[in-house]
């Protein structure tokens, strides 16, 4: 294993910074001090800054493929056209997995949550395609392959009409067989590359699909992950589903945890905040994706409050419209000194890289591993330019990173203390060709029409009040 010392490195010190230096032996953290006598390669530190890596802790690869031309659209119809032009074949996954892990990583992230959209009949080979892609890159990866059992219809709410549903294309049964056999295959927490049991959300997927998940969950020691009320049409359903909320149907039958993650949380009352507490759940901030989609602000410093663990997500770029994870750092942050007169509530910059790195690492069951320049933890570390222009002039550097507009500011990252970008390059796969491949795989286009949107355009008016 690779050992180095990052010599004369800037580090958050308590309320202040330090100058330090760092070293790493068989890819974790064995000394933080000044001084420190060189092991291995050594890493020139001066006028850098050293912070644990984020996480993008929750987006979905594929949808890079539509990302700029999605309709202006709330969520359940802007679904509906998702889906109707869904890339089928896996060498787009591969292809968007890379750009996905390349653009957290020049952002700041070391671990991506990617909530898999499976391509239907090629499930297993989604799978192993992003796994394949996140393992050539290095980035620490959590595949959550997003499984439902209901079909789109489904999820959103009736109303005064009585509506059936088309059965959804796959039984629940086969669909979790496919995420065991997922877990045999790909599921290796000591290479880096973990496998999540992730049904999509209450909106569409049964108590069986849950119960099922919940029960690999536990088996296998897997951590969970979902969506969770990101729309007020969600709010609507769970009425409709279960006559009680999201958050108190998916307590009582045991889905939440400390190692629940939860995207969105849009939607909750204060009773659902407290549950989110005391199951210790995380909760992923996707602001960008609430925004871009109206699903609505978060309430992030309620959950703060209540001392509910957050973190932050990009969610796909079909929503958002990009992978950059400081951008939705600083929206998740500044976002809410809009919804709380009460300053004192409102995020600081070190809250934010607390919350994007610790809160991550919590979420996803590995505090005691990962989230923190602590001597003992894996060495997952992105180290900033503070030279670089918009990191310039010299003020506090992680409050520019935070509320500023950092540009290509990311000079080196390392994974599990393998370095996988140096001088601001990805060096494990060829950035140059992944361009070349996105480009001659695209096209520039700006009119198409979604035949599904067409047909529930009118009913989710009526539904909505619209
Ligand atoms: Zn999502």
């Amino acid at each position: 294993m690779v050992s180095f010392t990052i010599q004369n490195v800037l580090i958050a010190a308590s309320d202040d910074y330090a100058t330090v230096d760092v070293q790493i032996v068989d890819g974790a953290i064995a000394a933080i001090a000044p001084n420190l006598p060189v092991i291995g390669t050594v890493i020139d530190g001066k006028n850098k800054l050293l912070l644990p890596g984020f996480f993008n802790a929750h987006t979905h690869s594929s949808e890079m493929w539509q990302r700029g031309i999605m309709s202006v659209l709330p969520l359940e119809l802007w679904l509906a056209e998702l889906y109707d032009f869904a890339p089928l074949d896996t060498e787009q996954v591969y292809l968007s997995a890379l750009g996905t892990a390349v653009e957290t990583l020049l952002s700041g992230g070391t671990s991506v949550v990617d909530h898999l959209v499976l391509i239907p009949g090629l499930e297993l080979e989604t799978i192993a395609t992003a796994t394949r892609a996140y393992r050539e890159v290095g980035i620490r990866a959590f595949i959550a392959p997003l499984i439902q059992d209901e079909s789109l219809s489904a999820g959103i709410p009736s109303g005064e009409s009585a509506r059936t549903h088309e059965p959804y294309h796959r039984s629940t049964a086969a669909t979790l067989e496919i995420i065991e056999e997922a877990v045999r295959q790909f599921h290796r927490p000591d290479e880096g590359v973990n496998i999540l049991v992730a049904p999509t959300g209450i909106q569409l997927c049964s108590n069986a699909l849950f119960a099922g998940c919940i029960e690999l969950s536990d088996r296998y020691n897997l951590c969970r992950h979902s969506h969770l009320l990101e729309t007020r049409a969600q709010e609507k359903l769970a009425q409709e589903k279960y006559g009680c909320t999201a958050v108190e149907h998916l307590k009582r039958i045991g889905f939440l945890s400390d190692r629940t993650t939860l995207a969105h949380c849009v939607w909750l009352n204060d009773a659902d905040i407290a549950i989110l507490a005391e199951t210790q759940s995380t909760v992923v901030h996707n602001p960008l994706s609430n925004l871009r989609l109206g699903s609505g602000i978060a309430p992030i410093l309620k959950y703060r409050q209540a001392g509910v663990n957050v973190t932050f997500g990009c969610d796909g770029a079909s929503s958002n419209d990009s992978q950059d994870l400081l951008e939705a750092i600083k929206m998740g942050s500044i976002l809410h000194n809009i919804t709380d007169s009460d300053y004192q509530h409102w995020i600081t910059p070190r809250q934010a890289v607390e919350m994007a790195s610790l809160g991550g690492a919590k979420g996803l069951n590995l505090a005691d591993n990962l989230g923190s320049l602590s001597v003992g933890k894996q060495a997952d570390l992105v180290l900033y330019d503070l030279t670089n222009l918009s990191l310039l002039p010299r003020t506090d550097p992680i409050g520019l990173l935070v509320l500023g507009r950092p540009n290509n500011v990311v000079d080196s990252v390392w994974v599990n203390g393998k370095q996988i970008v140096a001088d601001g390059k990805v060096t494990t796969i060829n950035v140059d060709e992944l361009r070349q491949e996105l480009f001659n795989r695209s096209q520039w286009e700006t009119k198409r029409k979604s035949e599904t949107v067409a047909q529930i355009e009118a009913h989710y008016r009526t539904v909505m009040g619209l």
